[in-house]
């Protein structure tokens, strides 16, 4: 049997073992898995049987929101098995949760602490006089949550009435200054509190489901919107004007996701070859074989396939081999700290060699300013897009747009 399981602990106790005594540090609570203990207060003369606990009982549980001692003894009265839930472990599962669950949890923590029917394991939940211990609900914790939670409740509703938009970046041919393509990046304009980023919102359809009905939107209104931007892309010799998406890893694990941009390009009747998909390393890695066959059959459509944010995730390089990329987007976070750090600098420096030696095409992120987009073709990046040249914009403001000579 495990006695480590996902950070929780068992603990075996004989007949007559102490869990904990009167006076301990309390730093865990237990739920009993087979067995019974009882707890008792008074003084060990005369000790004072408060409660029998049997399986399924969890006691000592004011541990997880007190540094109070203990203020009663439990002991097994058979073979028992305990599962052992610390503190710490607790709190620092709390701290990687989703600042929703984290705010219910607390306010049901603190529930808890305030009512009077406390268990039988803790004959201690009297209060301490002059202790407060209702745990801090902090107001940005609060704010967080409830805008976490009318945002995931107003999400549905937005897609299906015209809130959200699709802007385009444009996206440039370094060696010859000319247009090549935009990206486009969805926006969700909401009635009442503004346009919020797909940062905030993307993260949270993921979790909901809704960013299938998202990514639909997006293919589409892509797709739409190309026949009226691609006469404004100048291209370049040996270049093919495209318009990129993104799509998130559930999208692409979506069956059928490959025949349904297939069914879209022919209605369209858009060559593949203008349709770039960008997917991140976190979406690769997540389902690698189903990723994997789901671009391959991209690729053999003719559809290009981006890799974003080069070099911020945490997989290794083996991907690179087994994916069809066409094109490595370098990250904006090293483009912005490349001729401060030469890390940075190193880092772009590799992806740029590794692309030109797998023979994909590079893109380069969020290029402010001259310096950047200069070192930048130098070095052989094949495109860039960045502020330099112009920030996302709505379909009708990209349309009038035009590149500075
Ligand atoms: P991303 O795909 O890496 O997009 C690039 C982000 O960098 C965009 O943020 C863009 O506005 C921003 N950016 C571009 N140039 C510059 C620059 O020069 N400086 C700075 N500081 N930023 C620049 P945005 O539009 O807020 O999008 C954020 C992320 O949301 C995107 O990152 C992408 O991961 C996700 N996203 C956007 N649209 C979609 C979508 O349609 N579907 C999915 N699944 N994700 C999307
Ligand atoms: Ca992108
Ligand atoms: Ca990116």
């Amino acid at each position: 049997m495990n006695n480590q399981m996902n950070g929780f602990k068992r603990e075996y106790l004989d007949t007559h073992a102490t869990v904990f005594r009167t006076g301990d540090s309390g730093d865990a609570a237990y739920v009993i898995e087979s067995g019974c203990v009882e707890v008792l207060a008074g003084s060990a003369d005369q000790p004072l049987r408060l409660a029998v606990l049997a399986e399924g009982a969890m006691f000592g549980e004011v541990a997880l929101l007190d540094r109070q001692p203990r203020t009663a003894t439990v002991k097994a009265l058979m073979p028992t098995t305990l599962i052992r839930i610390d503190r710490q472990h607790v709190e620092e599962l709390l701290g990687r949760a989703d600042p929703v669950i984290q705010y219910l949890l607390r306010l049901l923590l603190e529930r808890f602490r305030n009512s009077s029917g406390k268990s039988a394991g803790d004959a201690e939940l009297a209060k301490a006089p002059g202790t407060t211990n209702a745990p801090q609900s902090t107001p940005d914790l609060h704010a967080a949550a409830v805008r976490t939670l009318s945002l995931a409740h107003d999400l549905s509703a937005a897609i299906g009435s015209n809130q959200l938009e699709l802007f385009y970046q444009p996206i440039i041919h370094m060696a010859s200054r000319s247009l090549i393509g935009y990206e486009g990046l969805v926006r969700w304009r909401h009635p009442t509190m503004g346009l919020i980023s797909p940062d905030e919102f993307i993260p949270l359809a993921e979790k909901t489901g809704l960013i299938h009905r998202i990514g639909d939107w997006v293919l589409r209104r892509g797709m739409l919107d190309w026949p009226r931007l691609r006469p404004l892309c100048q291209g370049a010799p040996g270049t093919t004007p495209f318009v990129s998406l993104n799509l998130s890893g559930p999208e692409l694990c979506q069956p059928g996701i490959a025949e349904d941009i297939q069914q879209r390009l022919l209605a369209m009747a858009m060559p593949p070859a203008e349709l770039r998909i960008e997917l991140t390393e976190t979406a690769v890695i997540t389902n690698l074989s189903q990723v994997t066959a789901v671009t391959q059959q991209l690729r053999d459509l003719g559809v290009g396939i981006a890799l974003d944010d080069f070099g911020t995730g945490y997989a290794g390089l083996d991907y690179l081999q087994t994916l069809p990329f066409s094109t490595i987007k370098i990250d904006k976070s090293f483009v912005q700290q490349m001729h401060d750090s030469t890390r940075s600098f190193h880092i772009i420096k590799s992806a740029l060699e590794l692309s030109r030696r797998l023979d994909l095409t590079s893109v380069a992120e969020g290029i402010e300013d001259n310096a950047t987009s200069n070192l930048i073709t130098s070095m052989g990046c094949t495109y860039a897009q960045g502020y330099q040249f112009a920030k996302p914009m709505p379909l009708e403001q990209v349309c009038q747009w035009k590149l500075a000579p």
